[in-house]
């Protein structure tokens, strides 16, 4: 495949722009070269600036779960944007898009909006702080809240209790309120709670993690941080800006059946516009301002076309909730499919999943966390694996540590493509 022009894109961008990128997991940076511009989209498909054609496995990092330019959002959007594009005054479609998540998702009676997953985790946090009176939080090593201070924090030696940031830029003012646990070991979450008595607002964890590639709880580890929060009064939240929407109508909580005190969304429910939102029980919503005395606000919150576009997503999701089997039964068969390919080359690997998320490690260890996932990304397979997907005009995430994303719009005949190249491509490994 030719990249020329993409790479001429690239050499302008980097000079007004930081890295030529306005989010670093553009870049490739992992693994080599340049990224890919993207001139269009439809269904499965991505189309470059150099008219390559891509199978797309990223859909815009996860809320494209319909595919991309998806008739309905595309429309409503469009309709929308005829009447103006913002007011900062409410509008009755924020209304009705809050009904419906309210209806879709269990557990929560209040919800309120904001511009993307990063806001809405950092507005739980603040939340859960406000409400509790307590300072310091649990993050897990691996999980990712957005960039916001309080989560730029991971594992170092000795970080069992104080996090140490891991950006310049961080304080370690801030750093000393994130306690910084080990996914899946519900011991350490017990240790820590003992270490910090009464001092810990809140636990925040990706219930099902997506962003060490896909790393499903044990079974009990999410019951068990219940239990633990139910008995210190510790608030729970689950971060679902990548599971909402996508695991369930009403995400890991009904899927696995716990029931998170705060619930953070982001991606598709924003259909592909900026948007992420934070839900809860009516007495921690109401501690919000402008009733309650937790600040928090946005200029464009509830915009009317993001909303547009997320109603007209929620509302597809919710006619058709036949769509989760499907997308579910999709990942399978792709599942099996690579497993295959790469057994039958004698690919060491292992492939984990839940639901519509799949991420292939190339290691035969188990990837239960964050360490065990690092340790798999190291032996440099993966970097040959993406470009020689790339060739074979399979798009994934440039990063070992990412999921793919599987939408409806995926044929069965993209798939069967998709296992074909995994067959060639392993041939090289
Ligand atoms: C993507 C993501 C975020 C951040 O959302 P942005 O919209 O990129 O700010 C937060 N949490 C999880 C689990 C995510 O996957």
């Amino acid at each position: 495949m030719i990249y020329k022009r993409s790479s001429e894109l690239f050499a302008n961008a980097k000079k007004v722009i930081p890295g030529g990128v306005n989010s670093p997991v553009r870049a490739f940076k992992a693994v080599g070269g340049d990224p890919i511009f993207i001139k269009k989209a439809k269904g499965a498909y991505i189309y470059d600036e150099d008219g390559n054609k891509y199978i797309d496995y990223i859909n815009s990092w996860g809320p494209l779960i319909l595919g991309h330019a998806h008739k309905p959002v595309v429309d409503a959007v469009i309709e929308k944007a005829k009447n103006g594009t913002s007011f900062g005054t409410p509008t009755e479609i924020e209304t009705k898009i809050a009904e419906l998540a309210v209806e879709m998702v269990p557990n929560i009676d209040k919800i309120r909006m904001v511009n993307s997953g990063t806001e809405a985790c950092m507005s739980a946090v603040r939340l859960a702080r406000g409400f509790t009176g307590k300072e310091k939080i649990i993050k897990f090593a691996g999980c990712y809240h957005g960039h916001s201070d309080s989560f730029l924090i991971q594992a170092g030696s000795g970080a069992m209790t104080f996090g140490t940031p891991n950006s310049p830029g961080v304080t370690q003012g801030t750093a000393k309120d994130t306690l910084l646990a080990s996914y899946n070991d519900l011991e350490n979450v017990k240790q820590l709670i003992e270490n910090n008595r009464d001092q810990i607002a809140c636990i925040i964890i990706e219930p099902v993690a997506g962003n060490m590639g896909c790393v499903p709880p044990k079974k009990g580890f999410l019951e068990g941080l219940r239990r633990l929060c139910n008995e210190t009064g510790i608030l729970l939240i689950f971060d679902e800006v990548m599971t909402g929407f996508r695991l369930a109508a009403g995400g890991v909580q009904e899927r696995l059946g716990v029931n998170a005190d705060i619930i953070c969304f982001g991606k598709v429910i924003g259909g592909g516009l900026p948007v992420g939102a934070f839900a809860a029980r009516k007495e921690i919503m109401d501690y919000l301002a402008p009733i309650g005395p937790v600040y928090q606000a946005g200029t464009l919150s509830g915009n009317p076309l993001a909303m547009a576009a997320g109603l007209a997503m929620l509302t597809e999701l919710h006619k058709n909730p036949k769509i989760f089997e499907s997308i579910d039964k999709k990942t399978e068969y792709l599942h099996q499919g690579i497993e295959k390919a790469l057994k039958k080359n004698q690919v060491p690997h292992t492939i984990n999943r839940e639901g519509s998320m799949i991420s292939v490690h190339f290691s035969e260890e188990p990837v239960t966390d964050f360490d065990s996932s690092a340790k798999a990304a190291l032996n440099g397979i993966f970097n040959k694996f993406f470009h020689g997907m790339l060739e074979h005009g399979i798009y994934i995430a440039p990063s070992a540590f990412e999921t793919w994303f599987i939408s409806e719009a995926l044929s069965y005949k993209d798939l069967d493509k998709t296992i074909s190249a995994v067959g060639k491509v392993a041939k090289l490994l």
